[in-house]
């Protein structure tokens, strides 16, 4: 339908394009959830999604730092 802006990545519509916009954000990792990857329509949801799927509270806004795995490093075993 022409006049609509659809959204590329998962197919939404909107009459606007500056709704479009807005909502390209979504896709911006912004409202990710880190830990399922589950892409949420706002910070809010996220939050929410964060807390009751996850159990994890609001790590308190921006800033989310995903705790880095340090992995050993692997000594190899060339020499049989
Ligand atoms: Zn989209
Ligand atoms: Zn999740």
């Amino acid at each position: 339908m022409p006049g609509l802006y659809d959204c590329e990545i998962c197919g939404k519509s909107y009459k606007l394009k500056d709704s479009l916009s807005k909502h390209l954000s979504v896709h911006a990792g912004y409202t990710t959830c880190i830990i399922c990857s589950k892409v949420l329509s706002r910070k809010t949801h996220l939050d929410r999604h964060m807390m009751q799927t996850h159990g994890i509270l609001n790590v308190g806004g921006k800033g989310v730092t995903t705790t880095a795995v340090s992995k050993p490093s692997v000594i190899f075993n060339s020499l049989v």
